[in-house]
């Protein structure tokens, strides 16, 4: 059959740099380099460059660029050259697209809307130098009133079970199977470093990373892969997972060709087959179903540990959430439309949920309003790019965020998109033995270390900027947030007022 898909990108090679040392073609598990010895130079076939960028970070002479295929389309805003593209690799397959990682559509996106206070002559600013700061934060249930022994005023209240970072920031979930071990032992030793936690996914947790369960996130997923008491009993904490930001209303996909024998063993799932988590946990179909899940999970583990939702950023977020609350979730965590993914269904990916920003602002609101707020710790997720972003989603309520592009781009990611073929040339999004020898775990965990120390730096300075010595005063502080470019019903759900506004 005639092929109408044309390549995506273009390998552009300088002839005058290019020394021809076959690096680019050992780097590509793609196989788009090949050095032809009776042409006498590299040659590429640009159908099957995806964009990874290894070889040319890889190339010692610099010789190589990677530029989108020239082709224009008609000009048309309607039938767009990619829309056209879509469909015609439908044509040819009579398959749903899939994709990997966040939604990369141009939709608004509110963190660049929204401008950060700081302190002027009043009220003075801080300096995060000299002055302590605290970004220690605390998940997991609140007890209603706190009682105090009034002779040596401590705590006697019982507290419900929760779990501290050092630091606002979490790893978010990326199973073992959608990444390689490497990768996911890198961010577990990076979340032993920084005093946080990293989420093993709905992949079970590898008998590797046990060592590391006082800094594991475990997720019981509606597949309930890799899900036993000796899993649970080794997390710190425990997160049910109805839903993803990047595939919301759908199970989880794990391709045939990235569950290799020890992703089996740890899943508990046959090796080489696709796995399809279910859409609903078929237990679940109601907020009194959640809740027995969530107190079933918690009499399991003697009520030791806090146990957390998850859900996907929909319309009706805030009511959802509230009802987790009501169910006895200890965190309620609330994944955006542009948090990624291993694979998931492209036309999904792309247009449904909401924005995080909208989201998490009226998830705060709404548990304010009906005042459970503080029984429940609320994390934001869904394409945090700096500390900026975390700061934002702080001050419009969240308690700390997740993260996971941004780990993932420190170990090597270029947002290529192609995961799901289990193909990564960095060694991260496959389980090929040749390509995850790529990432080593120690190197991989400081960069990721480094990272997370930076964006700390630059949150206790924008934090001391704004007169504020600690995330708790900070969170939920709208008055240190001032929007630009948004309508009024925008700022009224984000809660802000506009650039200038007293
Ligand atoms: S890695 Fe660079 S220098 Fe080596 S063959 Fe490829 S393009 Fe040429
Ligand atoms: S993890 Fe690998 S395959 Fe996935 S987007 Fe990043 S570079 Fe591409």
């Amino acid at each position: 059959m005639l092929d109408y898909v044309y390549p995506r990108y273009k390998v552009l090679r300088d002839a005058d740099q290019c020394i021809k040392c076959g690096v680019c073609e050992r780097s590509c598990a793609n196989e788009v380099h090949r050095v032809d010895n009776d042409l006498g130079r590299v040659v590429a076939d640009h159908m099957k460059c995806v964009n990874c960028q290894r070889c040319v970070v890889m190339c010692p002479t610099r010789a190589l660029s990677i530029v989108e295929w020239p082709q224009v389309g008609n000009g048309s805003n309607n039938w767009t050259l990619s829309a056209m593209q879509d469909i015609a690799r439908q044509a040819q397959t009579g398959a749903v697209l899939l994709s990997s990682m966040g939604n990369p559509q141009h939709y608004p996106i509110y963190w660049d809307h929204l401008l950060l206070n700081a302190s002027q002559v009043t009220n003075p600013s801080i300096d995060p130098l000299r002055e302590p700061m605290e970004t220690r934060v605390f998940l997991g249930g609140r007890p209603g009133a706190l009682k105090v022994n009034e002779r040596d005023r401590t705590v006697v209240s019982p507290m419900p079970p929760r779990i501290k970072l050092d630091v606002p920031i979490m790893f978010s979930a990326m199973s073992f199977g959608s990444i390689s071990l490497n990768a996911q032992k890198a961010l577990a030793m990076a979340a032993q470093e920084l005093g946080t936690y990293f989420n093993c996914g709905e992949g079970g947790l590898h008998a590797d990373l046990e060592r590391f369960g006082d800094r594991a996130v475990v997720q019981v997923a509606s597949g309930r892969f890799g899900v036993d008491m000796h899993y649970l009993e080794t997390a710190a904490m425990i997160e049910i997972k109805i839903g993803q930001g990047a595939k919301p209303g759908i199970g989880g996909h794990l391709p045939g060709e990235k569950i290799n024998a020890e992703v089996s063993r740890t899943r508990m799932i046959p090796q080489g087959t696709d796995a399809i988590s279910p859409a609903p946990h078929h237990d679940i179909y109601s907020i009194e179903d959640l809740r027995q899940l969530v107190f079933s999970l918690k009499e399991a583990t003697r009520y030791t540990k806090p146990v957390a939702v998850k859900i996907a950023a929909v319309h009706n977020v805030a009511a959802i959430a509230s009802g987790m609350a009501r169910a006895g979730a200890d965190v309620i965590v609330v994944d955006g439309f542009r948090g990624g993914t291993g694979a998931a269904p492209k036309r999904i990916r792309d247009n449904v949920g909401i924005p995080i920003e909208l989201a998490l602002a009226s998830v705060d609101a709404r548990l304010r309003d009906e005042g459970i707020r503080s029984r429940v710790s609320l994390v934001a997720a869904g394409s945090m790019r700096s500390s900026a972003d975390v700061v934002r989603a702080i001050a419009l309520g969240a308690d700390a965020v997740y993260c996971a592009s941004a780990a993932l781009i420190a170990l090597g990611c270029h947002q290529c998109q192609d995961c799901a073929s289990g193909r990564c040339n960095w060694g991260i999004a496959t389980q090929r033995e040749d390509l995850t020898r790529r990432l080593n775990p120690e190197i991989a965990a400081e960069r990721v270390v480094n990272l997370v120390h930076a964006w700390t730096h630059e949150i206790k300075e924008i934090m001391g900027g704004m007169g504020i010595n600690a995330i708790d005063s900070l969170r939920g502080n709208r008055l240190m947030l001032r929007g630009v470019g948004l309508n009024e019903k925008e700022l009224e759900i984000l809660g802000v007022k506009y650039a200038g506004e007293q």
